[in-house]
């Protein structure tokens, strides 16, 4: 291994979010999750689609006054503080990546919500917090890029308190399909894999519900984020490659949609 080669998984994960963090916060100010669209012929943005998302995560959490939340792969803050806004929570984000820590700092000091919501640098695989220090945490489309899923379901359940509530969003891949084969930094496990995984940590799952066919990007939409792509190609190319970007623009190509990968919503609760 080159000194240029990321020596794991996480520092790969790290490099991969340290370099497109800022542009997609810059061009779309967004969630670095999926949308949820209500059905084909729902033409709310991505924007909106991606909050709503968000909306269904924290409606699983049931956040209570007073509590402490773990959100275990935090991306740029955009979920955490949406919770904290809406909630009289306080919130520690975790994420491999110093450069979400900043841009998520930035945000939470900017929307005056700092003094209850922080980021922190951490490994959802190795988490730096006692034992049943939270009373409730989530894993928002970030348990797809830990290749140690047991380990990190794990450290979920040892720094949550009994009782305390994990909500999961995920995408998963149907039997047959491995995705890892499509991107090296995901791994992406079947949806039947979940309930095991966390009823092995500690966890009594409460609900599994495949939200596939919502995460399907309605054509309106499509049309629209091809407009987004287009007008920011060069730094776009800059960033990803030109083989990349132009894979992506294919218009013989459905780019938002990949025959064979799922999304889930998961609600658990700590033994
Ligand atoms: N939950 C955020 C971000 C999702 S993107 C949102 O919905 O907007 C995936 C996130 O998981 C990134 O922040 C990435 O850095 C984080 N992540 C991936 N692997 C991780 C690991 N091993 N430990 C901590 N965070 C991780």
């Amino acid at each position: 291994m080159t000194s240029s080669q990321p020596a794991s998984n996480s520092e790969a994960v790290a490099d991969l979010y340290d370099t497109f963090s800022e542009f997609h916060a810059r061009i779309n100010d967004s969630n670095l999750h999926v949308g949820y669209w209500q059905n084909a012929d729902d033409t709310s943005t991505f924007q909106e689609a991606t909050e709503r998302l968000t909306g269904l995560m924290i409606e699983r959490l049931a956040p209570q006054a007073g509590q402490r939340v773990l959100d275990i792969g935090c991306g740029i803050g955009k979920p955490a503080l949406r919770l904290a806004s809406g909630h009289p929570v306080d919130v520690v984000g975790v994420t491999v990546s110093p450069r979400q820590i900043e841009l998520a700092t930035a945000r939470a000091i900017e929307s005056e919500l700092a003094d209850r919501v922080r980021f922190e640098l951490a490994d959802a695989q190795q988490l730096p917090y006692p034992d049943a220090s939270f009373d409730a945490g989530w894993f928002f489309e970030s348990l797809i890029h830990m290749p140690d899923k047991p380990r990190a379901v794990a450290e979920a359940a040892r720094v949550l308190r009994r009782g305390a509530t994990l909500a999961v969003a995920d995408m998963f891949h149907e039997p047959g399909k491995d995705w890892s084969e499509i991107h090296p930094l995901v791994t992406a496990v079947t949806l039947d894999t979940y309930e095991p995984l966390l009823a092995k940590a500690g966890f009594e799952v409460l609900e599994v519900t495949d939200v596939t066919p919502h995460i399907r990007v309605p054509e309106p939409v499509r049309g629209q984020l091809r407009t987004m792509m287009l007008e920011h190609r060069e730094e776009w190319v800059d960033i990803a490659g030109e083989e990349v970007v132009r894979a992506m623009l294919d218009p013989e190509v459905d780019t938002f949609y990949t025959p064979g990968l799922g999304y889930v919503l998961l609600t658990a609760r700590r033994r």
